[in-house]
């Protein structure tokens, strides 16, 4: 579990990008934050593992200040994944994903080996692991990002809009997978984007901020959908923009997200999954 106790942060130049926001993140389930751009989203994500320090209040990891962590094993026992990929452009695909390996001192074998596994995991072809970063679509190199964030086995996964540099059909197919991966691994997930319908599809907990990162909203995405806290959220989540107005359909198998002509938007998470609480 995740705390986030009446955290704020102010940069060097004066900007307010996070004012008094307080957080559980409960274990093994996947919260999103969804904001507009300058929301204070990546500020968030990054005060997680001591890449951005507070201002003032404190952040916990299973009830211990992570003040007190050393900040670079810190960062090395939670994986990042970052939109662009963050890939190492001279290393090979299997070397990329071995990065953190590497740096905790894992041998050179055992960590390609490790690598490969890891490659298997986020449906990437072994034959790709020889591969430079430019020579993969925008696609395989997420899924390499998101290898290489998985490689040390984190109980922690931050996801900083990972699928935005993607085309629609790739981005679908990502967050398809991205659900598959969490149905298996039951990592604590902490996935930042500013598009609501991949909040819906992907959060058990979705979290909606406005500027300075002031929670809008929190709640599973049918208690939003159906219940929206203010005229703020209603129109961030689109329930006054009639085509797209977005509603909750039991089925037998969960629960899914249609739009006002009764076309599936998504399937919300956490339903029919005893892995989460
Ligand atoms: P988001 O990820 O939601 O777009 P950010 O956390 O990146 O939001 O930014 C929140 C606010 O903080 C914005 O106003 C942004 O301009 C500002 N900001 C982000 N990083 C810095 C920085 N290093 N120095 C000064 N201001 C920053
Ligand atoms: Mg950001």
């Amino acid at each position: 579990m995740i705390e986030f106790r009446s955290v704020t942060k102010t940069y060097p130049d004066g900007t307010h990008a996070v004012d008094d926001f307080s957080l559980v993140v409960p274990a093994h389930t996947t919260t999103v934050l969804v904001g507009s751009s300058g929301s204070g989203k990546t500020t968030l994500l990054r005060m997680i593992n001591r890449m951005v320090e507070p201002t003032s209040g404190t952040i916990e990891i299973d009830g211990e200040s992570i003040a007190e962590r050393d900040p670079v094993r810190l960062r090395r026992s939670i994986g990042y994944v970052l939109q662009n990929g963050g890939l190492l452009p001279h290393h090979r695909v299997v070397d990329n994903v071995a990065t953190v390996l590497r740096l905790e001192g894992t041998p050179k074998q055992q960590a390609r080996d490790r690598a490969m596994e890891v490659l298997d995991v986020v449906g990437l072809d072994r034959s790709l692991a020889t591969r430079y970063p430019s020579q993969l679509s925008g696609g395989q190199q997420q899924r390499v990002g998101v290898a290489r964030a998985l490689a040390a086995d984190p109980n922690i996964l931050l996801m900083d809009e990972p699928f935005g540099a993607v085309d629609p059909i790739v981005r679908a197919e990502l967050q398809t997978e991205t659900l598959r991966l969490q149905q298996e691994l039951h990592k604590t997930v902490v996935f930042v984007t500013h598009d609501i319908d991949e909040a819906f599809l992907l959060g058990d907990q979705v979290v909606i901020l406005e500027t300075g990162a002031q929670v809008a909203q929190i709640g599973s995405p049918s208690e939003i959908i159906e219940n929206p806290a203010s005229e703020f959220v209603a129109s961030f989540i689109g329930t006054e923009r009639g085509a797209r107005a977005l509603r909750t359909k039991e089925t037998g198998h969960g629960t899914v997200l249609v739009d006002a002509t009764g076309r599936t938007q998504g399937r919300l998470v956490g339903d029919d999954d005893e892995g989460t609480a």
